[in-house]
């Protein structure tokens, strides 16, 4: 049974009513032990055959059979895990990363291996079998163009997959670099399908076990050079592994999401060190303009929280909706203002007593500070939060406001000294720049709540506009 399988495979795109033929059947059948070379024009469907093969892309027509199993059906999670177990991807321009050292690129390829020291050693042997052993300790971006490549394919080797794709990985190199790769993608695809994408078969030829030529979206022409060599001696017991797993499916949505939830262990905490370090080291200014912003933002709440009397005031609906008894708080989704004829008609529908439309204000007279000035001149300052239409009940000294400057307190029981017992005494009270008229006053015996000041709709209304102003002026 051939490893890949392409079956009148057809890939078409569709773009603003425009129609590309990237691929039209398209019959191939690849194994391992294969070096399989396609040179072809630009625009000739090259790209589109190594995207449909490495499953970045979907096909319309025909079938793909990976070890005998069709694919068509796959969906994009399917295609996902079936790259994941089948494919390596070697570039022209060779992303690596640019500040990690060739061994710990090769490492980070390398993470599926939990133990540490079995990492590096793997590491080292494909850092070897790719001939840059003496560049283990030197950084991306102080290599050469055909060492970053040598350091690209150590990784597609340590990925382990049976397929490897290339497109135009001489691409960027001179010739002498140029046959030196060829040479070790020679070497590597005696273990491995190896499919590669070249304007220059030229220098693939020697190398070459396979020539497959691609025209205007079909195969033109496919002809075997050399044997393919599958020499058993170059393979390592890896890859015996990965023949023992050839029956098997790629692992299917469910499989994937319980491989997630198994519970995390020491290992998957070192791991995740090793790669936090990874990614320090990969993008320094990044990660500490990161830690930095985590840090002021923890700062932010962690003062937020302690200017607030208990950490979820500050979350709490009463810091942007004044608390009134009956009051409903409607909002459109849309997050658009409600405009009056939308008032009116919710105003009937719920048969409200009574609607504010400057809502902002009400809730800006949350929390404000009423001065009250006694007959003898002292000085009272409570924090309370201005109300309307409430019912006080009736354990009150004094009456209910009617008119617009005139209010009813609810206070703390340690005022009733200030305000007197049976009779009102002569208090005059301030709120922002309103004078307003004490008509009664009832009390609480918790001294902790925050007074009330009752105003009459009117009043509410005023009040509410004039202190929204005057604690803008
Ligand atoms: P090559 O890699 O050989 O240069 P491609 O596979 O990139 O060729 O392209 C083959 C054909 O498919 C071309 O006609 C191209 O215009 C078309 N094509 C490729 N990719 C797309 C895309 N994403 N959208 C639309 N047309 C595309
Ligand atoms: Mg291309």
């Amino acid at each position: 049974m051939a490893l890949l399988q392409l079956q009148g495979i057809g890939k078409i795109y569709a773009s603003e009513g425009a129609i590309a033929v990237g691929i039209r059947g398209v019959d191939l059948s690849f194994d391992k032990g294969e070096f399989v070379c396609i040179p072809g024009k630009s625009g000739s469907g090259k790209s589109t055959l190594l995207n449909v093969i490495s499953g970045m892309d979907s096909y319309e027509e025909g079938e793909l059979l990976i070890e005998g199993e069709t694919t068509s059906h796959y969906l994009e999670p399917d295609r996902e895990a079936y790259r994941e177990k089948y494919i390596s991807f070697i570039f022209q321009d060779y992303n690596i990363i640019e500040s990690f050292t060739v061994l710990e690129n090769v490492e980070l390829a390398l993470m599926h291996i939990d133990d540490r020291k079995e990492r590096r050693t793997r590491a080292l042997e494909l850092i070897e079998r790719v001939g840059l052993s003496s560049h283990v300790k030197h950084k991306g971006s102080k290599l050469s163009g055909g060492q970053k490549q040598r350091t690209v394919i150590a990784r597609a080797l340590a990925k382990d997959s049976p397929i490897i794709l290339a497109d135009e990985p001489t691409g960027n190199l001179d010739s002498q670099t140029s046959k030196e790769i060829i040479e070790l993608l020679g070497e590597i695809a005696k273990d491995k399908l190896l499919i590669v994408v070249t304007h220059n078969f030229d220098d693939f030829k020697e190398y070459a076990t396979r020539h497959v030529r691609i025209y205007d979206g079909a195969i033109e022409a496919d002809e075997l050079i050399a044997e393919p060599t599958r020499s058993a001696k170059a393979i390592p017991e890896t890859c015996e592994k990965s023949d023992a797993e050839s029956t098997e499916y790629p692992p299917t949505r469910a499989e994937k999401s319980n491989e997630r939830r198994r519970f995390i262990t020491k290992r998957d905490i070192s791991k995740g060190a090793t790669l936090g370090a990874a990614i320090f080291k990969a993008k320094p200014k990044l990660s500490t303009f990161l830690a930095i912003l985590l840090l002021i933002g923890t700062l932010g709440i962690f003062l937020l929280t302690s200017i607030c009397s208990t950490a979820t005031d500050v979350f709490s609906e009463k810091y942007m909706f004044t608390p009134i008894e009956g009051r409903v708080i409607i909002t459109k989704r849309s997050g658009q203002v409600i405009t009056d004829a939308e008032l009116e008609t919710l105003k009937s529908e719920l048969s409200a007593k009574s609607y504010l439309h400057y809502d902002v204000l009400l809730d800006q007279a949350y929390g404000n500070g009423v001065t009250f000035t006694e007959e003898n001149g002292d000085l009272h300052y409570e924090q309370m939060t201005a109300t309307f239409g409430e019912d006080f009940g009736d354990d009150i000294v004094g009456r209910y406001p009617t008119e617009s400057n005139e209010v009813l307190l609810k206070l703390p029981i340690g005022y009733k000294t200030v305000f007197g017992k049976d009779k009102l005494n002569n208090v005059s009270i301030s709120y922002g720049p309103l004078e307003l008229k004490v008509t009664g006053v009832c009390y609480y015996l918790d001294n902790n709540l925050t007074g009330k000041i009752l105003f009459t709709e009117k009043g509410f209304e005023e009040a509410t506009a004039s202190h929204y102003l005057f604690s803008r002026a």
